[in-house]
């Protein structure tokens, strides 16, 4: 017997994935194959300054490492915004305030453990989750778009997330779709956030109750679960609402097309996914009419795979 085999060889790696968000900061303790050993959330409260969150994700980190002795490859953190993947520098992240924070270099001295730390834009690691362990397994070219209370997005193109020369590629939330549409809260005119988010769809629906009497909807009180839960009660103004959304969702997929060519279309974000139902025929409708025949077609349009973003951030890092 060759000596070396009588060692029980590992090949089980580990990592901690944060997803930090304006309102929680969520992590976990991950495998390789993406399989969740532990988790933990705790408030960001971003009023009480950078310094003060920054220490809170560092003792989320803390806590998750001492659970367990296997070597950590590292930690993936998320933002929600401008991120320098390079240096782990947060540019731009409207919803915390945060401009500039050099996220990375102030971390690693806080952490117990010595790992690497790869700070990243969320929806470029929710894309890499995908792809290691989600809906993108062994797809090269796909585009994510999450719709929550905004419009996410990130693509991968040859098996590389692209970044662009100012880290705001694949921002499709902000392609103009409308130049006379919605005043968008970044300041321009007619996003695609404007029509394919939480926000956009009271919009709306409130515009085709201006037109339908006959439906269980308040105007003045609207909210998408009370839209979804209308729509699936086969409420007209509802189910037109979502239609609506779907003919910009596939005007979203024939952009996305045209620039990059996926071959996947994964759909993320709790508003997408709970309407994903009522979003599909409309949107591959829309696109279809949208893109060159023989050229474009085939794209298939799923569901995202990875429930937890806290998976995505540690995808980063495995
Ligand atoms: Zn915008």
């Amino acid at each position: 017997m060759v000596k070396s085999s009588q060692r029980r060889i590992r090949d089980t790696r580990y990592a901690i994935g944060v997803d930090v968000g304006a309102t929680k900061i969520a992590s976990a303790l991950v495998t390789q194959d993406g399989r969740i050993l532990a988790t933990r959330q705790t408030e960001t409260r971003v009023n009480q300054g950078a310094e003060s969150v920054i220490q809170r994700i560092a003792d989320e980190i803390n806590a998750l490492a001492a659970q367990t002795n296997e070597t950590l490859s590292g930690v993936g953190i998320g933002v929600p915004g401008l991120v320098n993947p390079n240096d782990g520098v947060v540019i731009n992240a409207v919803n915390m305030n945060w401009k500039h924070i050099a996220l990375r270099e102030k971390i690693l001295p806080r952490l117990k453990r010595n790992v690497p730390v790869r700070v990243e834009n969320d929806l470029r690691g929710a894309a890499r989750g995908e792809h290691l362990f989600g809906a993108a397994r062994g797809v090269n070219d796909f585009v994510l778009l999450s719709i929550g209370s905004g419009l996410g997005s990130a693509a991968m193109v040859n098996g590389s997330v692209i970044h662009g020369a100012n880290y705001f590629a694949s921002e499709l939330g902000h392609f103009v779709i409308d130049p006379k549409g919605r005043v968008c809260t970044c300041g321009l005119h007619g996003c695609a956030e404007t029509v394919l988010s939480g926000r956009g769809l009271v919009e709306t629906t409130r515009e085709f109750l201006e037109f339908r009497s006959a439906s269980s909807l308040n105007a003045n009180d609207l909210t998408p679960s009370g839209i979804l839960d209308a729509a699936h009660a086969n409420d007209s103004a509802a189910i037109a609402a979502f239609e609506k959304m779907g003919e910009w969702m596939g005007i979203v997929m024939a952009t996305a097309s045209a620039w990059l060519n996926p071959a996947r279309i994964i759909i993320g974000g709790g508003l997408g996914l709970a309407a994903f139902d009522l979003l599909y025929a409309p949107a591959c409708e829309s696109y279809a009419r949208r893109v060159i025949k023989g050229n474009q077609e085939g794209v298939e349009l799923v569901r995202s795979q990875v429930d937890s973003s806290a998976v995505g951030a540690a995808a980063l890092v495995l």
